[in-house]
Order: structure tokens, then sequence, then C-alpha cells
């Protein structure tokens, strides 16, 4: 288990899986022919897999504990839910929930449930399956979700074409969470307390939003998906084939990359590996780079 902090935030990350994912071609269509090689000195083998041609993905998971809040953010793939279209969470059966337990935390604990954005592979742990029927598996929680980004999947309201790899996780995750009646629709600038807030990051889908922590003086951004591997730091202006709003996703990871490298904030994007999975970023050429830990 890895523990950090934010100031007085403690931060416990909860993972679910970690490994060689996708090719960065096929994530990151628009990556200069030569990235792999040319940076191949620290992006082999901790972020890129060569024999396989795979970035190295991590899912997870952060317990943030504020004081007053338990807060979980990013709810990962979830067990045991049918997803043929995004074989890497296919019937997932993980030990996810003892890792959870292992930090501290029952289910009942958590108060707040939040996820960058409604992906398939962010919001599994929204729900479990008991007695054959997909619940909230976090009985006392409010899972906010941005008004947003519930809009962009709500089939009633969704503007652009349906992405095949979500297959039904509406349906199985974020449906019976409404129907509990433990949704809470929030916008951008929503504070959780006075450590927690929620801002809009949107580009890598409509209403994708990070969440902002801020503790004696120190600020810690969980950026979700405005990047999934540093490569994409090397060369901001790289968009996943996925980014629903291509030219509002370069905007943002440049506008947070930017503010992190000035003030020394730390960056917590939902896909880095361990031990990277919290960064701290400098200018570096045309782009940007990861800050050696110390
Ligand atoms: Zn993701």
């Amino acid at each position: 288990m890895f523990t950090t902090a934010i100031g007085a935030l403690r931060l416990d990350r909860i993972d679910e899986l970690s490994g060689p994912a996708v090719s960065p071609r096929k994530l990151l269509p628009e990556l200069p022919p030569d990235a792999e090689a040319r940076h191949a000195s620290w992006f082999a083998p901790t972020f890129y897999d060569p024999q396989k041609d795979a970035l190295i993905l991590s899912l997870h998971g952060w317990i943030v504990r504020t004081g007053k809040h338990t807060v979980l953010m990013e709810a990962c793939g979830g067990n045991h839910k049918n997803r043929p279209e995004y074989p890497r969470v296919h019937q997932l059966d993980s030990p996810w929930l003892s890792r959870l337990r292992s930090a501290g935390v029952a289910p009942e604990e958590v108060d707040f449930v939040f996820c960058s954005h409604l992906h398939v592979d962010h919001i599994g742990w929204y729900t479990e399956m008991k007695n054959g029927r997909w619940v909230p598996t976090f009985p006392n929680a409010k899972y906010l979700m941005a008004q947003r980004e519930f809009d962009n999947w709500n089939h009633a309201t969704r503007t652009l074409p349906p992405l095949n790899l979500q297959g039904s996780c509406f349906e199985d995750s974020v449906r019976p969470v409404i129907e509990s009646g433990q949704a809470v629709m929030v916008d951008d600038g929503h504070e959780i307390d006075d450590a927690l807030k929620v801002e809009a990051s949107y580009g890598h889908t409509l209403g994708h939003c990070s969440l902002r922590a801020t503790s004696r003086g120190e600020t810690g951004i969980f950026c979700g998906d405005i990047m999934h591997s540093p490569i994409e730091m090397t060369y901001p202006h790289v968009n996943t084939y996925a980014c629903e709003d291509q030219d509002a996703a370069r905007a943002t990871r440049r506008r947070l990359l930017e503010e992190a490298a000035e003030y020394g904030h730390t960056l917590i994007p939902a896909h880095f590996p361990h031990p990277y999975s919290t960064v701290r970023v400098k200018l570096a050429g045309d782009g940007f780079a990861i800050v050696p830990n110390a």
C-alpha cells in the first residue's frame, strides 16, 4: 500500500491492477513516430513495455482523509462486471475492497465518492453485486457527479455518438446510485470541505473535472485522464483518440501542467504507475518532465 500526504491530508492509494495495457500508437495516434525510441532511457520499462508495445497503466483509487471526511477519488473497474468491450476489467475479481479495508476504511465509512469522469475504468466500484443486484458499494456516501459529465453519458441528454467501450457501465454502475438517491450533481467550483474542490478540466470527456486538494500551503490536483502516461507531458499537444473535445483536452493539459510546474503543485493523474502515481513537474523543452523524487 502506498500512502502519501498533501499538507495535513492523508492519501492512501487503493490499487486494482497495473501493467501493459494498450499500444501508445493506438491510445495516442498523434504521437511522433520516433517517440518510444527517442525517450527509451526513461520511458521503458517503467512506463512502456517494448516487447508488448504497450503503455504501463495503473488502475487505482485514492482514499483522502481530510480530518472531517473520508473521500474516495476514482472507483476503478470494479468486480464481476461484464465488460467484453473493455477486456482489461472484464469480470475482474480483485481484492480491491480488502485493500480498502487494509487502509483502515470500511465501505460504510466513505462519506463522498468522486470520479474525474464517468468512463468505464473510473466508476466500477460505484456498485457491487449483492443478492443478484447491483447496489452502491458505499451505503452512506454521497456520490458527487459533475452535472455536465452526467448529462454527457445519460442516454437522454448525450450529444455525442455512443462510445462502444463504455458497454453497460452507465446502467450497472451509475443508474443504481441514482436510484438509491445517493447521487448529488455538482458544478465547477463545488467544495467538499475546506480542503477539496471540484474543478472543470473539460476535454478528455465533455464534463471531465479534477479534484483540487489544498492543505497547509500544499496543493495536489487529482487530474484524472488529462493525461495517461508521462509521454503526454513530453508532447502535451498529443490527445487520446477518445478525447471528446480535442481542443479543450489540449488546452486543459497544458494549463494544468503549466500551473503545476510554476507553483510546484503535485499532479495525481489516474493511470500513472507506481512509483509515479503522484508527480511534480517541470518545464522541459516544448513540454514538461517529471521532477525526480529527492
Ligand atoms: Zn481512465
